[in-house]
């Protein structure tokens, strides 16, 4: 099969012709048919993020259909569509895992980071890690999605779904950086009956255009005050100096939280800004009760992916725009 390789991180990725082993017990093999490209795929290609295995294929929201299984699987068979998101294994016996909170175990395994993930023809997952997503010819809606259309759910919906559940009841959201999670996290937010706020880098009115259209009520720069008071805000770019001017947009007893998997450093701030009860937390992966919970809220909330696909082979290219900011809406590698 062919995959895009990271050997070094700082690299480019390296189109190469790999052998997909057999499924071992408990596995399966899947034919991948996309897989989304996000931004932690950035942090580990560029180096942000330390240790990724070596050589590795990145990528960790895969939609394809499974074709092979190891022993030992239950409950899926060759040929269900399935997804496969950032959340590739846990060790199931720690403190974490046992008070329910895999998200955070001590012994994880991440797709595309220490596993090998989607950018590529085939994979091989731990079955108790892959999801069923509704087949595009059985028991899908009429207006099924394809499946690049699907891949931004597996981890920008996944991230995006935790997220807003940290932020709590808020109706006045404000969303820092509109990108692949922003945009999803938007429809669900209007669908709830919140009131959305899109903050995009200052004077990029494409990204400001786009956050309208998806159901923000206002939508500005970053260094523009909203025309409300924040109950929450939600920080999906990987910049630490949003954080000070998030804060400063809650109200008493509201929540900032940080999405991203990596960001720049928090530049210090005044007391002040947070007292007053106001919270800041970051969230850290996803837990599998998470995915049952957003891939079966998502088609409830008619969510509908914004989407730009790219041959397998041209992921570099679609990382650059990535890192330039230069995407509305989703990336998506089709092999
Ligand atoms: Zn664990
Ligand atoms: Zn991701």
């Amino acid at each position: 099969m062919r995959a895009m390789v990271l050997r070094r991180q700082g690299e480019p990725l390296r189109l190469e012709e790999r052998e997909l082993p057999p499924p071992g017990p408990g596995q399966v093999a899947i034919a991948i048919a996309a897989c989304g490209v996000c931004r932690t795929d950035l942090h580990v290609v560029d180096g942000d993020l330390a240790g990724p295995k070596l050589p590795l294929v990145p990528g960790h929201e895969i939609v394809g259909r499974v074709a092979a299984l190891g022993t030992g699987v239950t409950g899926l068979a060759p040929g269900d569509r399935v997804g496969v998101p950032w959340l590739g294994h846990t060790c199931g016996h720690c403190r974490y895992c046992r008070a329910g909170s895999e998200n955070l175990c001590d012994a994880p395994g991440f797709t595309g980071y220490t596993l090998d993930g989607g950018y590529a023809e085939g994979c091989i997952a731990d079955a108790a890690y892959v999801f069923r997503l509704p087949d595009d010819v059985g028991d899908g809606p009429p207006d099924g999605q394809s499946d690049a259309e699907l891949a931004p759910l597996l981890c920008a919906g996944l991230i995006g779904h935790r997220s807003l559940k940290m932020a709590g009841e808020a109706e006045r959201l404000g969303l820092y950086g509109f990108g692949a999670a922003a945009h999803i996290v938007a429809q669900v937010a209007r669908w709830e009956g919140r009131r959305v706020f899109a903050f995009t880098r200052p004077g990029d009115a494409a990204a400001q255009g786009f956050a309208r259209r998806l159901g923000a009520e206002w939508a500005g720069g970053s260094d523009q005050t909203p025309p409300a008071e924040l109950d929450a805000a939600i920080i999906f770019a990987p910049v630490g100096a949003l954080v000070p001017v998030a804060l400063s947009a809650v109200r008493k007893g509201g929540t900032v939280v940080c999405a991203g998997i990596h960001m720049s450093d928090i530049p210090a701030f005044p007391y002040s800004i947070l007292w007053g009860e106001r919270r800041l937390c970051s969230v850290a992966n996803l837990t599998r009760a998470d995915a049952e919970e957003f891939l079966a809220l998502a088609p409830r909330a008619g969510v509908r992916t914004e989407i730009e696909t790219f041959p397998l082979a041209q992921a570099n290219l679609a990382l650059d725009r990535l890192r330039a900011g230069q995407l509305t809406g989703a990336a998506v590698l089709v092999p």
